[in-house]
């Protein structure tokens, strides 16, 4: 359902550029742009999920700026957007928090810039649909550094397939992919008029 939508900005298990599995440092743009998208779209609750005390309390001293400090205070807009977002040490608390919210796990849907072949990717097409039509709550994960690792991918139930551009450049930032996957999937719908999700 469209106003069951959820969405994680992965640090942990992420591929470095030697293939390697890591956690990547937060990048403060990508809470903040992700955070915007994700209020523009109605999505529920956006989580930045990394296992590091030390980059967890970074950004949750910029929450608190924007939550309840002075940022809020000068920018409300911006305030509202981050009001959403949460952060979580493991993937598996994220899965925990929509469960106790929604009473079930969500579908899990993962993106990537490359095609898995072992695994069936839904078009953006079928994504707009499925969202339209799944009554269980849905999580939807970008991933860092250089994509998502094997495991998160293959556990996932869904594989959204890559955003193509025009030519064989694919290096998009993941707030660009985050932002154009989401207005593939929902904008649609509200452009056509169709459920509008809504903060209760
Ligand atoms: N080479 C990496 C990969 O294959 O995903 C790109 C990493 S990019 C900096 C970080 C994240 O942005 C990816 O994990 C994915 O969630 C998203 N992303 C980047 N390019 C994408 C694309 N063309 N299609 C879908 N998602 C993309």
């Amino acid at each position: 359902m469209l106003d069951k939508i959820y969405v994680a900005l992965i640090h942990y298990p992420v591929y470095t550029k030697f293939g390697d599995i890591k956690t990547t440092a937060i990048t403060n743009l990508d809470v903040h742009d992700i955070g915007r998208t994700c209020r523009t779209y109605n999505i529920k609750k956006y989580f930045v999920v990394n296992n590091l005390l030390s980059q967890r309390s970074i950004v949750n001293a910029v929450l608190n700026y924007w939550k309840v400090g002075k940022g809020g205070y000068l920018n409300p807009s911006r305030k509202e957007a981050l009001k959403y977002v949460f952060l979580k040490k493991y993937y598996e608390d994220v899965l925990e928090d929509i469960k106790d919210s929604e009473g079930t796990y969500p579908i899990v849907a993962t993106t990537s810039a490359k095609k898995w072949d072992k695994k069936r990717n839904y078009s953006y097409k079928e994504m707009a649909k499925y969202v339209e039509t799944e009554s269980k709550p849905i999580l939807i994960l970008f991933g860092t550094g250089y994509g998502l690792a094997e495991e998160i991918i293959e556990s996932s139930h869904i594989l959204i397939e890559p955003i193509r551009g025009f030519g064989d450049y694919n290096h998009l930032s993941v707030r660009a992919a985050a932002a154009i996957s989401l207005d593939r999937i929902i904008g649609e719908k509200v452009m056509k008029g169709g459920n509008y999700a809504s903060h209760n």
